[in-house]
């Protein structure tokens, strides 16, 4: 409904001639999706929520034109009810440090004068006028970035391998094939911030030597592809992309694919393939990508919110980023706030914060105070962190321990009235409906999992059943192909592991 918002209040702008004083700007998602679509008045910052194009005319006539605050619009605090004017003053937003997610919701992402404004393309500068490549890799590896896509793998560590590796013809990809449910992080970054990915793969091609990138994105993120041909665009125009690149002599072109929508290309050897025209399907590694890669070459492959967090780094240094976080896990990580929690949307925190702190605080709690059951993180492939560790550290060590993962940061919220068989039966499907079919017991094995879980959750479940369960879940994870039929027995593992007697009194109550 934003655009027909837009609309309305350039409409009253126009009748009052208010045109020379007002600017309207449309920006990306600054997070907040369960109150949208929002309009924020500047310099003041009040926000205003929910708003529909027949609201737009009070906005203008009160608070334009007569500088008064239209209560009935603000958000409203869930424990205390009262209503909160100003952006600054909401948890959800105050409480977050925003890195990754710097710009989206406060510029017009298809300005790049705007990103250049917050120093955008300054860090590219920086590189390119007084680091060596070397340098520019021992920035990344002092700031402890690890890949935000899921697997946690040291960022300088991937960018050093590709470095090293031989061959004169390497490659940057940007892996935007954001396939989790309930995971919307890389597409907001791509809609609200397209040039900070743009930068952070030219700083790549100048760190490893290459001279090409690829960002692949998903058929389902129309707006996100569209925001980034213009941004290529403009970043060209503006020789910030191309050759010589600020009079340097360094050359970096960018091109986007358009994936077809499978959750498996999200995986790295997939995904090449798909670039390179082939089915998406993965194959065994080694070799990995930093050795061979697309069409054979040595290549870079990190996801969007990865790429997001670099131009900071290099502009404020390693050690400012290492500084937050926790020992192993530094710095900030997005994650997706879903299910059943007032303030669904996405948060920018520093690792290591109390899930506590993220369910009750930020997330304004539960809907209609009912109680916390179980977060889910990681989404179809990941675990769940029963309330009775809700105070633990949003990092990727605790959160191993507890058998789950951070995963790509996804956190869905579980009340005392959700079914989590249910819920699990819902991710093996995803999983077995995803699996490309290339090795049996991902095929084969999720299909069987699922049968179970559907025969229990029918009420025709029988005893011998969670055993069952249970040994399948030990072949697939140990001979399955690639990660996505590694990891889909993890919320049934996890399920049994903290919720075993609701299960069984599934099966033994036939319901
Ligand atoms: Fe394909 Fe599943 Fe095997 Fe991966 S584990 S290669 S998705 S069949």
């Amino acid at each position: 409904g934003c655009h027909a918002v837009k609309e309305a209040i350039l409409e009253g702008i126009k009748r009052h001639q208010l045109e020379e004083e007002i600017k309207v700007v449309e920006t990306g998602c600054m997070g907040f999706c369960e109150l949208g679509p929002l309009v924020v008045v500047y310099p003041e910052g009040v926000m205003y929520c929910r708003v529909k194009a027949e609201d737009a005319a009070v906005i203008v006539n009160e608070h334009l034109l007569k500088g008064r605050i239209v209560k009935q619009l603000l958000y409203q605090d869930p424990n205390t009810r009262k209503p909160v004017p100003l952006m600054k003053d909401l948890h959800f937003l105050s409480k977050q440090t925003k890195i990754a997610m710097r710009n989206a919701g406060l510029i017009n992402p298809k300005d790049i004068e705007e990103y250049i404004a917050g120093e955008g393309y300054f860090a590219l500068a920086k590189v390119l006028s007084s680091m060596s490549p070397e340098e520019v890799i021992l920035e990344i590896k002092k700031s402890g970035l690890r890949g935000r896509g899921g697997a946690g793998f040291p960022t300088g560590l991937k960018w050093e391998f590709t470095a090293k590796a031989r061959g004169t013809q390497k490659y940057v990809v940007c892996n935007g094939d954001e396939g989790v449910p309930g995971v919307f992080m890389d597409r907001s970054i791509l809609e609200g911030d397209p040039h900070s990915v743009i930068e952070a793969m030219a700083i790549a091609g100048y760190a490893l030597g290459a001279d090409q990138g690829y960002i692949y994105v998903r058929a389902e993120y129309p707006l996100a592809v569209e925001k980034l041909r213009h941004a290529i665009n403009q970043a060209s125009e503006y020789g910030l992309l191309g050759e010589n690149i600020l009079g340097s002599g360094f050359n970096f072109n960018v091109n986007i694919r358009v994936g077809a929508g499978a959750f498996v290309c999200g995986e790295e050897t997939a995904l090449l393939a798909s670039i390179e025209g082939r089915r998406g399907e993965p194959r065994p590694r080694p070799p990995f990508p930093a050795n061979e890669g697309l069409w054979g070459k040595p290549t870079l492959i990190n996801n969007v919110e990865t790429f997001s967090s670099i131009p900071p780094i290099i502009l404020k240094g390693g050690q400012w980023y290492a500084s937050m976080g926790t020992e192993k896990s530094k710095g900030t990580k997005v994650f997706a706030l879903t299910g059943k929690i007032n303030n669904t949307g996405l948060i920018e925190v520093p690792m290591g914060i109390p899930l506590k702190e993220i369910i009750f605080d930020i997330g304004g709690g539960i809907v209609n105070n009912k109680k916390l059951k179980a977060v889910q993180t990681g989404g179809p492939t990941g675990g769940f962190i029963p309330a009775e560790h809700i105070n633990v550290s949003m990092d990727y060590e605790s959160l191993d321990e507890l058998g789950t993962q951070i995963g790509s940061g996804s956190l869905t919220v579980l009340d005392e009235d959700t079914c989590v068989v249910d819920l699990v039966k819902f991710f093996v499907q995803f999983c077995h409906e995803e699996s490309c079919g290339k090795c049996a017991p991902c095929r084969i094995g999720t299909k069987r999992m699922l049968e179970i879980l559907e025969r229990i959750t029918r009420g025709e479940g029988k005893e011998e059943d969670i055993e069952a369960l249970e040994k399948l879940c030990d072949y697939i994870k140990n001979t399955a192909l690639c990660g996505l039929g590694q990891a889909a027995p993890n919320p049934v593992l996890s399920m049994l592991r903290y919720f075993r007697p609701e299960f069984e009194a599934h099966v033994r109550d036939k319901h």
